[in-house]
C-alpha cells in the first residue's frame, strides 16, 4: 500500500487525490491519500505531492507549521515528489521572490507569473518526454523555469521554455496535471520513472 501525502495548507488538493487514485488504479496498486496540514505526517508518506494555489500562501504556512524541514528530509531520503505550479515555485531553487521562501528541492530558477503575464490561463498540448501522445496541458498564471542546474532533465517546453523538469526523485511542472481526467504525469512521476530515460 502506498501512502500518498497531498500537501493541504493552500491550493487545489482533491483534483490530486484524484489524480493518483486514477494513477494508482492503472497500475493496479493501492494507494492511501492522507492531506497534510500539520507537521508529523509528512514522514510516513511514500510519495509526497506539493499542488498548486499562492507560492506565497503555501511557502509561508509551510515554515509556520514546520513541513518545510520534513519535506527537504522526505526528499534527502530519496523520496518522490511532485510538485505543480505554485508547488514548483515553492520546491525551486530560487523564485527571484523575497516573498516564497523556496524549498530548494529542484536545481532550477523560476520566473512567476511569466505565462500569466501574457494570457492568464490556457491550455496547450504538450510533448512530454516518456509520452507517446501530448499532453493537455492547462496553465494558470503559470510559472517559466529560468535557469536549470546540471542535474536536471527537461521533460517539456513551452514557447522555447521547460515547463515540466525532474531533478532525481521530484518532479515539477508549470501546469495543472490534476486539472484534467489525464493523470500520466503523476503516472510518470510516481510509477513509471524508467519511461522518463527512454
Ligand atoms: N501564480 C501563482 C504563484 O505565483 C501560481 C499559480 C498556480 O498555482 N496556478 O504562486
Amino acid at each position: 500500500m502506498l501512502r500518498a501525502g497531498v500537501v493541504a495548507v493552500q491550493g487545489d488538493v482533491t483534483e490530486h487525490a484524484a489524480a493518483i487514485r486514477r494513477a494508482a488504479e492503472a497500475h493496479g496498486e493501492d494507494v492511501e491519500v492522507v492531506e497534510i496540514r500539520q507537521a508529523g505526517s509528512v514522514p510516513d508518506c511514500d510519495v509526497l505531492l506539493l499542488p498548486g494555489g499562492e507560492s506565497t500562501a503555501i511557502s509561508r504556512l509551510l515554515a509556520r507549521e514546520g513541513i518545510d524541514a520534513e519535506i527537504r528530509e522526505h526528499v534527502a531520503d530519496g523520496k518522490t515528489v511532485l510538485a505543480t505550479c505554485a508547488g514548483l515555485i515553492v520546491a525551486s531553487r530560487d523564485a527571484n521572490d523575497d516573498r516564497v521562501d523556496t524549498l530548494d528541492l529542484l536545481d532550477v530558477s523560476v520566473d512567476r507569473n511569466a505565462f500569466g503575464r501574457q494570457v492568464d490561463s490556457f491550455e496547450a498540448p504538450l510533448d512530454v518526454v516518456g509520452l507517446d501522445e501530448p499532453f493537455p496541458a492547462v496553465f494558470i498564471r503559470a510559472p517559466a523555469i529560468d535557469e536549470v542546474g546540471d542535474g536536471v532533465d527537461v521533460l517539456a517546453e513551452w514557447d522555447g521554455r521547460p515547463v515540466a523538469v525532474r531533478d532525481g526523485p521530484v518532479v515539477g511542472t508549470a501546469f495543472h496535471p490534476e486539472l484534467t481526467n489525464d493523470s500520466r504525469i503523476h503516472d510518470l512521476a510516481f510509477f513509471e520513472e524508467t519511461a522518463v530515460e527512454a
